[in-house]
């Protein structure tokens, strides 16, 4: 049964729209179990109906006409209480209605599972019996499974499939949903980059040279060739000769007829060669999906094998620069720092990814940059939007492709309305960011995430309160050097001299590992990460903190903070390693200060000891990126549970408190350097507890430099006040907003004045 599920829901993922997935579901499911009849219903919400989608066992006919009123019957049961109903006697069941129109006899057996995604019930899987039966325990497992493994794959051919038939016949189009990542409306053109050699990530693509496109694929299977007989030669002291027959197969494959002429006529009807490509492979793999013979079903992976050799060896051959377009939309299933930094600024109006959240990295940079971003928009067809027009609404997280002229126009005016607020904001550059009742709160800038000459926000900010280091370490193949590493923390520290720059030494692991130090952990973020690396490789931490001393010379406004820390323990080492590195430096005769130095509060066993901490540092700075994932156990990068990620949670609020108050008893100044410092609604409580600074993304600084400009910090201790005694995250963030509209500023937070 197992091997039936994954080949059914393998099969679904591939069809092309919702029709043939459908088609699939209850052809397979129907054999598997044999029953009589499989079917599936899915919920018409607008029109408040069950609509039967697909049958194998009913009339054909009755498809799309057999519509149930939503509730009736036992459809409405299975879809009302969200759970199966395993009946070996439909008939005799009060809510059992029969429906004529199908061609129904009386069926008796029957086995209902709902179709659920993110809590709501998309439609109902029923299975029929002529006759009496129970179905199996085994069988309902297999059926629920099936059912909710594919709500994704319904929910995502329903997108494909209108988007197909938006090309034909401009059937108006619904906004696909997401999670707000970073303020602001995009409306551009969407370039799809995807992971090299990911056959399933490669778009559909008009090609522009036909001949050029043919000769590119038949070159790239040259070159495969090649590889194979390289390989065999290799291989062949070490193989048996039934082992050796693979490679005759492979190349068999290779230059059957399927592979070459499918992809060549496909290349002809205008594709370029590696969507071409990809559609003849995922043909053919099929074929050898649906064999009964499980040997034979094992060869669509050599087939989806092949098609990697082949499209690497494409890509080597027609790897171009990306063409960006004035107003690009960014779009992909895993975008990466490096894919976006490679956009020139100017030409980026909007980024959408797939999968992540608003607290994941890319989101982080997106607000950063001050690009309209939303992430997790998981229905998004990647392979079929590349050049078409699409709408980002970053205020909300939702996108729409192609839209129509009244969703077009609407988009168009709180465009508008959002480049009016921005030149607004314009005006507060250089006026400080004070209370209306004289209380100043220094805004600092977060950077380093992309490597940048001249960061935004250089003016706007009272220098830079998060450094992120992490950057040069990805983006080689070895670990940075001490002369390399320091002239790049010079740049930063001469850039805002003399204001203060505080860096934070590496932290890796988690969410950013580096490509050339392996880690493989179940749970990366309870792992091994940040300080705890360097302080297992103090050889790694020596190196930064001389180079990060040194960058300092003579400029004096430099602040180092640790990053992860949840012991004591942690500082007193790191702070023994600072000293020695300066000692060093001392001896050989560099002239350089010991910076103020900092720790991160991020980590919940740190905020209960804050005191400890803070005596023995300079200065806190709390992490609330972090220190939400990890006081509410909700993976930061998670779409699944983006929902309950919260920074209102009044657990992060009562956190903060503590933090303040352990500062308070050793007189150290706390930041707040996590994405909460850049939410113009976090504001009002930031300032009501009597944070000392905030540290955010150049994106957001001048937004809420507008809502420090337009309160007095009586008023957020009001607002502060009432918000403590919410009891979860929504009711916060309603008092919030409700604040921030009272002051005329809601236009800061959502689309429109
Ligand atoms: C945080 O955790 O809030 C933080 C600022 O660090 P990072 O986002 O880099 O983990
Ligand atoms: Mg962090």
């Amino acid at each position: 049964m197992l091997e039936s599920l994954r080949r059914i829901v393998q099969e679904v993922n591939n069809a092309p729209d919702l029709e043939r997935a459908l088609t699939i579901i209850v052809q397979r499911v129907k054999q598997a179990v044999g029953a009589d009849v499989c079917s599936v219903y899915l919920n018409d919400f607008d029109n408040r109906r069950h609509v039967l989608h697909a049958t194998d066992g009913l009339r054909a006919k009755a498809v799309g006409r057999v519509r149930l009123e939503l509730g009736r019957g036992l459809i409405g049961l299975v879809s009302e209480r969200a759970e199966p109903i395993n009946l070996d006697d439909a008939v005799s069941h009060p809510r059992y209605q029969r429906i004529t129109d199908t061609g129904e006899e009386h069926y008796h057996g029957f086995l209902g599972a709902p179709i659920i995604q993110n809590r709501k019930v998309l439609g109902v899987l029923v299975l029929r019996q002529r006759e009496k039966r129970h179905f199996g325990d085994d069988e309902v497992t297999f059926v629920v499974t099936l059912a909710s493994q594919l709500a994704g794959a319904i929910t995502f051919a329903r997108t494909n499939g209108e988007l197909a038939r938006l090309q034909d016949d401009g059937i108006p189009q619904r906004f696909l949903p997401g999670l707000p990542a970073s303020p602001g409306i995009g409306i551009g053109t969407a370039v799809v980059v995807y992971p090299p050699a990911d056959l399933n990530a490669v778009p559909d693509r008009r090609a522009e040279n036909l001949d050029n496109e043919a000769k590119d694929f038949l070159g790239a299977v040259e070159h495969v060739a090649e590889d194979l007989d390289r390989f065999a030669v290799r291989t062949q002291a070490h193989l048996s000769a039934e082992d050796m027959a693979l490679f005759d197969a492979w190349r068999l494959m290779l230059e059957s007829d399927t592979l070459i002429d499918g992809t060549l006529s496909r290349i002809r009807a205008g594709n370029w060669a590696p969507g071409a490509l990809r559609e003849t492979i995922a043909e053919h793999a099929k074929v050898f999906d649906d064999m009964d013979d499980a040997y034979l079903r094992e060869r669509a992976s050599d087939v989806r094998d092949l098609g990697r050799c082949i499209l690497t060896h494409l890509q080597k051959l027609t790897a171009a620069p990306i063409q960006y377009v004035p107003n690009t939309i960014l779009v992909g299933d895993e975008l990466s720092a490096m894919q976006i930094a490679d956009v020139p600024r100017e030409m980026l109006a909007g980024i959408v990814s797939t999968t992540g959240s608003g607290s994941s990295h890319v989101g982080i940079l997106a607000r950063g940059m001050g690009v309209p971003a939303a992430m997790a928009v998981a229905d998004l067809p990647v392979g079929r939007v590349e050049g078409r027009e699409l709408v980002v609404d970053g205020y909300r997280g939702r996108v729409y492709v192609a839209p129509g002229p009244t969703v077009r126009a609407e988009y168009q005016r709180l465009a508008e309305d959002d480049a009016a607020l921005t030149s607004e904001l314009q005006a507060l550059r250089h006026l400080p960011a004070e209370t209306t009742d004289g209380y100043l709160v220094p805004l600092y800038l977060n950077t380093g995430l992309v490597s940048e000459a001249r960061p935004l926000g250089i003016e706007e900010s009272a220098g830079v309160g998060l450094y992120r280091t992490e950057l040069p370490f990805i983006v080689r193949d070895t670990f940075p050097g001490e002369a390399a590493q320091m002239s790049n923390y010079r740049q930063v520290l001469e850039l805002f001299a003399p204001r203060p720059v505080t860096i934070r030494t590496l932290d890796i692991g988690g969410d950013k590992p580096l490509p050339y130090f392996p880690m493989h952990e179940a749970n990366p973020f309870l792992g091994w990460r940040g300080i705890r690396i360097t302080l297992d490789q103090p050889e790694i931490f020596l190196t930064q903190v001389r180079a990060i001393l040194r960058a300092s010379i003579g400029l004096d406004n430099l602040q180092i903070l640790l990053p992860m820390i949840s012991t004591v323990g942690e500082v007193d080492e790191a702070l023994l390693l600072i000293h020695r590195a300066h000692d060093e430096l001392l001896e050989e005769g560099y002239q350089v200060r010991l910076p103020p130095i900092g720790v991160m509060i991020e980590v919940p066993a740190a905020v209960y000891q804050c005191e400890a901490l803070a005596r023995r540092v300079d200065f806190l700075s709390v992490g609330t990126n972090d220190l939400t994932q990890y006081l509410l156990a909700v993976d930061r990068n998670n779409a699944h549970v983006a929902k309950l990620y919260d920074e209102f949670h009044p657990a992060v609020l009562r956190a903060l408190l503590q933090i303040l108050a352990g500062a308070r008893v050793h007189g150290r100044e706390v930041s707040v350097c996590g994405e909460m410092a850049g939410d113009p609604l976090a504001t009002f409580l930031l300032l009501g507890m009597g944070v000392h600074s905030l540290s955010m993304g150049a994106g957001s600084l001048l937004r809420v430099k507008r809502v420090i400009r337009s309160i007095s910090r009586a008023r957020a201790r009001e607002v502060l006040k009432v918000a403590l005694q919410c009891e979860d995250a929504a009711s916060v963030r309603r008092l919030l907003l409700d604040a921030l509209e009272a002051v005329g500023l809601g236009g800061l937070v959502r689309p429109g004045k």
